[in-house]
């Protein structure tokens, strides 16, 4: 056993006593409890093991987190909240590459391994916040593995032409949208220019699509059909996605397979006054569903931690996810689901497998995910980061 750093000794998998040999980043030997040794021996007293949490969505630029309380300012619309927010974020001195920071350090301590986040990018602010998080992902790689999006929260064509495929050669990972027909109000226009920046730099796609009812369907079904036409199967992810939990069932029942057929996913943080989408339906017609925290203390919501168990267990409250194979579907939408959509690596507790993960007081996981204990240990590339929740 030469080859491992550290022995995990003592956990569960899902219900089953084993020890974890770490070594050289990975998990080495999954192994019958007490079977392992090595110079460092980790007792974990029956903890139970999850993979790493990745956070789908993220905005690490948003958060007021660190700051005196922000009261939240409510407005009927997004383009409303867009304006409020440029004035609240204007307002404050701190560099955003403090807070983000912050929050990263937050969501690390909480078990999370690897996140996408969205960064600002629009005809003011340029590409200053991207620039920023750039930076900050080389100093945190120790603690995340963090995929960058070019947000056009102004809009697209609205833009001035060219800011966003700058921010895609100055790093940013994936081309973002916004809304085509409630913000651009030129559905077709917005497409053309978000497909448009992808093919060219062949990176994948995260659409925001707040549009309701039928007309967010539509969309839907209009990014499908240029995903498939472009070929980007497993590229191309649209977040949040309202209509499909308000639309009549044989829209939602088209939607649903042309999403399917083109391998567009839907990403979901179960937002309190929202119809959400239908998982367990989507995730039956063979639509990848994943999530992701969205917005934590910020102009949009005073709510969020970046706790991905708690992720979890709020995607399944609102999602009547009830059974033990649904909350273990629960778990994948905050594991497996999303690294399959940023391209990370499986989340997979098995040999050869990169060792993130985290150890909770747990019997298994639908346990884990009705209760989101504290996160006793997590380890970051088989380096331990945090315990008890608190970043060592
Ligand atoms: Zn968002």
């Amino acid at each position: 056993m030469a080859d491992l750093d550290l022995v995990l000794a003592g956990v569960t998998l899902d219900g089953v006593p084993a020890d974890l040999g770490i070594g050289g980043g990975r998990i080495r030997r999954v192994a019958p409890a007490g079977s392992l040794t090595a110079a460092r021996i980790e007792t974990c007293g029956g903890l139970l093991a999850l993979p790493g949490l990745i956070d789908g969505h993220i905005h690490l630029d948003k958060s007021f987190i660190g700051l005196p309380w922000v009261p939240h300012r409510p407005d009927a619309t997004v383009a409303g909240r867009i304006a409020a927010e440029k004035v609240l974020l204007a307002a404050i001195a701190e560099p955003m590459a403090c807070r983000a920071r912050r929050l990263v350090e937050q969501v690390a301590a909480r078990g999370t391994t690897g996140l996408r986040t969205h960064v600002d990018v629009d005809g003011e602010i340029g590409l200053r916040g991207l620039e920023a998080l750039l930076a900050l992902r080389a100093e945190v790689a120790g603690l995340v593995s963090m995929q960058i999006v070019a947000f056009p929260q102004s809009g697209v064509v609205s833009q001035p032409r060219g800011v966003l495929e700058d921010a895609i050669r100055a790093g940013a990972d994936v081309v973002g949208g916004l809304d085509p027909a409630g913000i651009d109000e030129d559905v077709e226009g917005q497409l053309a220019v978000v497909f448009g920046i992808a093919e060219r730099h062949g990176v994948p796609i995260d659409i925001h699509l707040h549009d309701p009812g039928e007309l967010g369907a539509w969309e839907l079904r209009r990014i499908a059909a240029r995903a498939k036409a472009a070929g980007m199967r497993g590229r191309v992810a649209v977040s949040h996605a309202f209509a499909l939990g308000a639309v009549p069932e044989a829209v939602l029942a088209r939607t649903a397979a042309a999403l399917a057929e083109a391998g567009v996913a839907i990403m979901t943080n179960a937002p309190g006054p929202e119809p959400i989408p239908p998982v367990k339906r989507l995730v039956a017609e063979g639509v990848e569903v994943f999530a992701g925290s969205d917005n934590i203390r910020d102009a949009w919501s005073p709510y969020g931690n970046g706790d991905m168990l708690e992720r979890a267990r709020l995607v399944g409250y609102r999602a009547g996810l009830l059974t033990d194979a649904e909350l273990r579907l629960a778990l994948d939408l905050v594991t497996a689901a999303p690294a399959r959509v940023i391209g990370l690596a499986p989340a997979v507790l098995a040999e050869g497998a990169c060792a993130d993960l985290v150890l909770v007081a747990a019997q298994h996981v639908p346990e884990a995910v009705a209760t989101a204990p504290i996160r006793s240990l997590v380890m970051k590339a088989g380096r331990i980061v945090a315990r008890q929740g608190v970043l060592v």
